[in-house]
């Protein structure tokens, strides 16, 4: 019988594994605190449970706990690392420090299918769903740098194409038993696959973040093919109905394109979708991938829109472009792998 992994189990899941050992659910408790809260992938070291316990673990179970095998740092602090799963799955997920703020960027997946044009992930192919625990581990492991105040799954994959494993995520990362995270430090991103945000929506209190591209659904479409299946504007008006928790948040990413998407045209069709919804506009500059001649609008054209956009009476921000320098900005997550 394979042993299980211990990273990835909620405080039921270790209590039903550990009482045909005649142990309780406090105990389980003790080891989620132990394993997410800590860190501790060798609970043997561990003086907080009883030797017995220990020993039932380590015949029944294994931390399923890995560390990076490669990091890159950026010039502005921001590093990227690379984990191989034991199976070989490759994923990337990011730090970003930003004075007391610490953000881990997350992959849901390796590579991805949702096959958008502009994104090196996509181009990189799909390689696998990452569990809930190998979603859990990046965010344990990088607090070597520090106990880790954001997470955001904007890394590799498209989180709604693997839902249970980010909502189970979601559920560690915020239970008193786990990491403790608050949900409003908590965003997950997608292009927009209808039930399954639906989902999220109703079993998690996460933020959500939609990636926009265009207001025009003939333009969208031939960047984020999910257009077709799911248009982005009935999901912004079934987001404008949603009852809205204190604190929890909808964004909408619009990265802006010089001359593509940044036009006076896009302009007004952007406050005209979203004008009067609870949806906040994140303005972000494009990064070029190879073989892309795109460029990134102004930081000037970035400043105008969110200028118009809050006249308009929409919440809006630009956002920082951060690690660029080693590939590790939106959308070029997987470069250099194979
Ligand atoms: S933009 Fe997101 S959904 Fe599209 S291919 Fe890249 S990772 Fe996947």
């Amino acid at each position: 019988m394979e042993n299980i992994f211990l990273c990835g189990l909620d405080a039921d899941e270790i209590a039903d594994l550990i009482r045909a050992g005649g142990f309780t659910h406090a105990q389980a408790v003790i080891v989620a605190g132990l394993l997410y809260k800590k860190g501790i992938a060798a609970l043997e070291k561990s003086t907080r449970i009883p030797q017995r316990l220990k020993s039932y673990l380590s015949e029944v179970s294994e931390a399923g706990m890995y560390l990076p095998v490669r990091e890159e740092r950026s010039a502005d602090g921001t590093v990227k690392y690379l984990f191989e799963s034991p199976e070989g799955k490759k994923f990337e997920s990011v730090f970003i420090p930003d004075e007391k703020r610490k953000t881990v960027c997350v992959s849901t997946q390796s590579g991805c299918r949702m096959g958008c044009p502009f994104c090196v992930t996509g181009r990189y192919g799909f390689h696998g769903n990452l569990t809930a625990g190998e979603i859990v581990n990046q965010v344990i492991s990088l607090q070597k740098n520090g106990k880790i105040t954001h997470v955001v799954f904007m890394g590799m994959g498209e989180p709604m194409d693997n839902p249970g494993n980010v909502l189970k995520a979601c559920r560690i990362l915020t239970a008193e038993w786990g990491l403790a995270i608050s949900p409003a430090n908590i965003t997950v991103s997608s292009v927009g696959i209808t039930p399954a945000i639906m989902n999220f929506l109703e079993r998690s209190d996460c933020n959500l973040a939609l990636s926009l591209y265009s207001p025009f659904p003939d333009e969208r479409i031939k960047v984020i093919p999910a257009e077709k299946a799911y248009p982005v504007k009935e999901i912004i008006n079934m987001l404008s109905h949603f009852p809205l928790k204190k604190k929890r948040r909808m964004t909408m990413a619009y990265v802006m394109i010089r001359g593509i998407n940044d036009t006076d045209r896009h302009l007004e069709e952007l406050i005209k979708i979203t004008r009067g919804t609870q949806i906040r506009i994140n303005l972000l500059p494009f990064h070029a991938i190879p073989g892309d001649e795109r460029i990134a609008s102004s930081e000037e054209r970035l400043q105008f829109f969110k200028h118009n956009l809050v006249v308009a009476g929409i919440s809006a921000s630009v956002r920082k472009s951060r690690g660029a320098d080693i590939s590790a900005a939106c959308g070029l997550l997987a470069s250099g792998l194979e």
